[in-house]
């Protein structure tokens, strides 16, 4: 019998401006295919994770790597974290400036250092020092895909991340942002933080997409899987559980997590959340909204 393999991406859930959503949905089941190839040829999790999202990170379409939006100086201070479920480790940086791929800073983090978290200019240190890559021209690699300013929607917001399960049984997760438009320099959301915005165990991994505050006040990543632990709910419940109870203070947005068993699930309280999935029985499904 084949290992049971599955996968999730998804591409943010704020407010969702673009008239024709074909585009975006192209390129995540392009990325879906891509990553499904991969599993099925024996890479990790880790491995998937890490490379869809910087893909995604790349492309400019979603707020995260290119496509984000500076701050309220005009930086552009992206946060990311990664996950292994497996030998239960995790690497993140917040605030870092100047570097193509976050995600691929944060697996370095993981992997290179005794520590969890970089933030600002030791982030930066360490990444140089690591030889990643970094953005020569800043002018010609952002394209903000959102304006900024006056008049622009202060809640707005997006991020990347990818879920999966390898056929070793191996779960992985990772996210990857710009955070919300007009961010005071120094904010950082949910989406580095491991527990909140990013988690994964034997159990279960997740990537959370929304208004960072309210999901760090609701530890929404972490508190699905206890859920599953200590209630005994199924990813579905779990998800949904944790979600409504980030809702309940107030916040919008969605996340996507598979368990063990290759069951994904994608809910969202926001307009919409561009995701794409591959189920562990096969199925495949795409969308942005309902
Ligand atoms: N959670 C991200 C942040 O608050 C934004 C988003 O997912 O839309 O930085």
């Amino acid at each position: 019998m084949k290992p049971v393999i599955a996968l999730a991406l998804h591409g943010g859930a704020g407010p969702i401006r673009e008239p024709d959503t074909s585009i975006v949905e192209t390129h995540l089941a392009g990325l879906l295919d891509e990553g499904q190839a991969a599993l099925r040829g024996g890479s990790s999790a880790l491995d998937v994770v890490e490379q869809l999202i910087a893909k995604m990170e790349a492309e400019g379409l979603y707020i995260a790597g290119r496509g984000s939006s500076p701050n309220r100086n005009g930086e552009f201070e992206l946060d990311a974290s990664i996950m292994d479920g497996a030998r239960r480790l995790a690497g993140s940086v917040c605030a870092l400036q100047g570097f193509v791929s976050p995600i691929a800073v944060a697996r370095e983090v993981m992997e290179q250092t005794p520590h969890v978290m970089l933030a600002g200019s030791g982030a930066m240190s360490f990444a140089k020092a690591q030889g990643m890559q970094i953005i020569t021209d800043l002018a010609q690699h952002f394209r903000p895909i959102s304006p900024t300013g006056a008049g622009t929607d202060e809640l707005s917001h997006g991020t990347v991340g990818c879920v999966a399960l390898d056929g070793h049984g191996h779960l992985a997760a990772g996210t990857s942002t710009g955070g919300v438009l007009n961010k005071m320099p120094g904010r950082v959301g949910d989406s580095p933080l491991i527990g909140a915005g990013t988690w994964a165990d034997k159990r279960v991994a997740v990537s959370c997409t929304g208004q960072g505050e309210y999901f760090i006040r609701a530890a929404v990543a972490t508190d699905i899987s206890a859920r599953m632990a200590y209630g005994g709910s199924s990813v579905d419940a779990a998800a949904a559980g944790a979600l409504a109870d980030m809702q309940r203070q107030g916040g919008d947005g969605g996340l996507i997590a598979i368990d063990a068993q290759g069951r994904v699930t994608m809910p969202f309280i926001s307009h919409g959340m561009r995701r794409a999935a591959l189920h562990g029985d096969g199925r495949k499904e795409v969308g942005v909204f309902r």
